[in-house]
């Protein structure tokens, strides 16, 4: 009934995953890491070999890879540089609420024109005084006749800057909480949309993320994806795939940082033998691994469980803040086993524990991840068998 092993078409997508990831990310990740630098070559390569849209079904030009199969991929793509890795994954997340919850024209017209040339979506749900509580949003979608007009502002937009479509959440009715908000599927060329700071970040920094302003955005009933009131149920179901394409991307990144611990324990002499050799340095080693089966264990079960078309908001969350605690701590343990210059600035694994810390606050911070794993668990969730 378990079976790990993968068909000839996947263990090719891989191999062309993991190609990529050493020959187009490895070269450029510290230096892109350094300058902030938004990674569009690299993008438009992906663009090529079909990465961009790898989640999105084949009718709306994507790749129709399957979840388990999209995971995997995301996970050697993220091995080298999590930061340009998830600039290539970008429209999983912010297409995912248009593709739960929009009609066939509506999929055709927003994921179609998205995928027909190289281009990029965001998803637009947090706001200044909206985190963790993300139905007090502040943003109004106002009725005008069929017409909606849409006022405020969101922050920590990933590929805000970018995006040639906007996932954008807003609020009809302050009053009615989560019940009050509409998605919206919004193309960027719509008059109304202004960038506002463009952050500057402890890591993932290849990631473009910035403030966005909506001054009397206005469009009309197609762009709205579900009914009105259902904005918030489409988020929170696009969050429950985000969130174990999170689990994922860390697999990739705490692989990456256990492989160069690997590398400098067989190498680093120190009490005239490799360091690897001490047993305090092999427990490490030992927990670091441990960690990643258990996170690519987790990744894989919720991958299967949304292809066969289980509901995995409990499983999602479990697994994203598992895999995002296990990658922060094994990043820590790779900076202690390369000792100080594991330390220093432009050191691979210092710029690990930097990326991994994100992890554990975007999509949900963990605390909140928690929060939905145990109400599921209460009742009665989680339970495969
Ligand atoms: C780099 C980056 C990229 C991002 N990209 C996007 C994006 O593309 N789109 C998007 O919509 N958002 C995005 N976000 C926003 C992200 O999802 C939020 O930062 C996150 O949900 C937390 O909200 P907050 O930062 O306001 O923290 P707060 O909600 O202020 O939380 C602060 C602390 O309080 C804790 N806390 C809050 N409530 C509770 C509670 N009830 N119980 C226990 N602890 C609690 C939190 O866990 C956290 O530790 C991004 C954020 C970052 C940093």
């Amino acid at each position: 009934m378990i079976d790990f092993s993968l068909s000839e078409n996947q263990k090719r997508l891989l191999d062309l995953a993991r190609d990529f990831a050493a020959g187009e990310i490895k070269p450029v990740a510290i230096e892109f890491d350094r300058e902030s630098t938004y990674p569009e070559a690299i993008l438009k390569k992906a663009h090529e070999l079909g990465f961009l849209y790898t989640n999105i079904p084949k009718p709306y030009g994507g790749s129709g890879m399957t979840y388990l199969e999209h995971y995997l991929v995301t996970e050697a793509l993220n091995y080298e540089c999590c930061a340009i890795g998830q600039m290539i994954g970008i429209a999983h997340l912010a297409s995912g609420a248009i593709l739960l919850g929009g009609t066939e024209e509506q999929k055709k017209k927003f994921i179609g024109s998205m995928t027909e040339s190289y281009r990029s979506a965001c998803f637009c749900l947090t706001e200044p005084e909206a985190g963790s509580d993300a139905g007090v949003m502040q943003t109004t979608a106002e009725k005008k006749g069929d017409r909606y007009i849409i006022n405020g502002s969101k922050c920590y937009i990933t590929n805000g800057q970018y995006a040639d479509l906007l996932c954008l959440f807003a609020t009809m009715d302050r009053s009615l909480g989560t019940r009050g908000i509409c998605c919206f599927a919004v193309p960027r060329n719509t008059r109304g949309i202004r960038v506002g700071r463009i952050e500057d970040k402890m890591g993932h920094r290849a990631l473009n993320v910035v403030e966005l302003f909506f001054e009397n955005l206005e469009v009309g009933p197609d762009n709205l994806i579900g009914k009105e009131g259902e904005g918030f149920k489409l988020a929170m179901m696009a969050l429950d795939r985000g969130r174990v394409n999170i689990a994922a991307i860390c697999t990739g990144i705490a692989q990456k940082a256990l492989d160069e611990s690997i590398q400098r324990a067989k190498t680093r002499v120190q009490f005239g033998q490799p360091i690897g050799n001490h047993q305090g340095v092999q427990f490490m080693l030992a927990d670091m691994n441990a960690l990643i089966m258990a996170s690519r264990a987790m990744y894989l079960q919720v991958g299967w469980m949304l292809d066969q078309g289980l509901r995995c908001t409990t499983e999602g969350a479990l697994a994203k803040f598992f895999a995002t605690d296990a990658v922060m701590k094994i990043t820590t343990d790779a900076v202690q086993i390369l000792g100080g210059s594991g330390y220093m600035r432009g050191a691979v694994v210092e710029k690990l524990m930097r990326d991994a810390k994100l992890t554990q606050i975007f999509e949900g911070t963990n605390q909140i991840n928690r929060m939905v794993a145990g109400r599921g668990i209460m009742g009665g969730a989680s339970k495969l068998f």
